[in-house]
């Protein structure tokens, strides 16, 4: 049935109506008053939901643009970086740091289990040359369902004190608290596609003063994401390049939504959803991949019943129910589902996943579950 989709997957994430209606009319130039003056709400709201006093400058890209961003501004080729990785994206910080000639120590972990604070606290430890120049990671592994310990990790980067904190808050942003200023964080990466509600082609990147005297050491190539360039213009309410203005009318639509429900309230939200997703799979027979302890609000990463092939389950629920869930990727391709829990999603949205869910394993001829069991334990969880 025609536009009946249900996107259950970490992105892109749905897209609520009033943001639709925002985007739909002609651009406005972007050299006017009346953009700039999108440009100083957004820029506000912006730092609302970073929890920060720090620049969140804007970029035309998808989360990997604002990744990138957040590597060449800050370093100079041969700095040594620890990048910490345990799936896809940590993988992505890897290559990218690599691709501009950084000293990369690589600190990897299994996929689905949580990155070690301590670990990487006994790393830092042994550089009392204080040769380490960042801390590079993923707050919330979108691959795996796992939510990495943000303040953990950042305790060990305050104790060595020379390093930047670097993270990816692609699908945390938005979904959990990430309290810029509290935690001091120097560089905080996320895109539009995913808590944003809107759809992809913004990238974010909010940057601390310590962040902000590397850049003026570091000494990597940048012409289109200096981020210097972004923070001259911000300050005068414009531009260095001309925007996606379409995209800066649903930024502002989804940030007006976003504080209307508050901060706790989104938070909230996606830790019902969360609970209820994992309760509601869990109970039909799966595998959860993330241990409840490390599990990211914004998707949820399960293994299939013995017997039943995660593609067909995918496969079924697209074509009979019109929801879209994500399976697994590189070497968890075909092993796990992912069902995304992130940005416009409510408690409904989970529950017709689940119910879905059950059908889906009905017709697949799965018989080791009580019809109606995952549902009841998604309802119960939203108690
Ligand atoms: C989606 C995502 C990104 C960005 O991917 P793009 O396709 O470039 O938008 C980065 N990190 C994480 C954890 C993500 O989920």
């Amino acid at each position: 049935m025609d536009d009946k989709l249900m996107l259950m997957i970490p992105g892109p994430t749905p897209v609520p109506e009033r943001v639709l209606q925002a985007m739909a009319k002609h651009p406005i130039g972007h050299r006017t008053g009346e953009f700039s003056e999108i440009v100083a709400a957004v820029d506000v709201d912006l730092k609302w939901l970073h929890q920060t006093q720090n620049d969140v400058l804007v970029v035309a890209a998808s989360g990997t643009g604002a990744m990138e961003a957040g590597i060449i501004n800050f370093f100079s080729a041969g700095d040594r970086v620890l990048v910490c990785g345990n799936g896809k994206f940590g993988d992505r910080w890897i290559k990218l740091a690599k691709a501009y000639g950084l000293n990369v120590e690589v600190m990897q972990e299994d996929w689905g289990k949580p990155l070690d604070p301590d670990a990487i606290g006994a790393i830092l430890q042994a550089d009392t040359g204080k040769t380490i120049k960042g801390v590079v990671f993923t707050h919330s592994e979108t691959s795996s369902g796992v939510l990495n310990d943000l303040a953990a990790i950042n305790r060990h980067v305050k104790d060595h004190g020379e390093a930047l904190i670097i993270v990816d808050a692609v699908t945390s942003l938005g979904a959990i608290s990430v309290p810029v200023d509290e935690l001091e964080l120097d560089v905080v990466a996320s895109g539009s596609q995913k808590g944003y509600m809107i759809p992809p082609g913004l990238g974010f990147v909010s940057v601390s003063a310590k962040a902000w005297a590397a850049y003026d050491k570091a000494t990597l190539p940048k012409f289109y994401f200096d981020l210097g360039t972004y923070r001259k213009n911000a300050a005068k309410n414009l531009t260095p390049f001309t925007p996606p203005i379409n995209l800066y009318f649903a930024l502002q639509a989804s940030l007006q939504m976003m504080r209307q429900e508050g901060l706790e309230s989104i938070f909230a939200r996606h830790s019902r959803l969360q609970a209820a997703t994992r309760a509601g799979v869990k109970a039909l027979g799966f595998g959860l991949f993330a241990p409840d302890s490390h599990a990211s609000p914004a998707v949820t990463a399960a293994t299939p019943p013995e017997g039943i092939a995660a593609g067909d389950i995918s496969k079924i629920l697209s074509k009979r129910f019109d929801i879209s869930i994500a399976g697994g990727q590189d070497h968890l391709k075909g092993k796990i589902i992912r069902i995304g829990h992130l940005g416009f999603i409510s408690d409904r949205d989970v529950l017709m996943t689940i119910a879905a869910l059950e059908a889906t394993l009905l017709e697949l001829g799965y018989t080791g579950f009580t019809p109606g069991s995952g549902v009841a334990a998604a309802a119960k969880a939203f108690q």
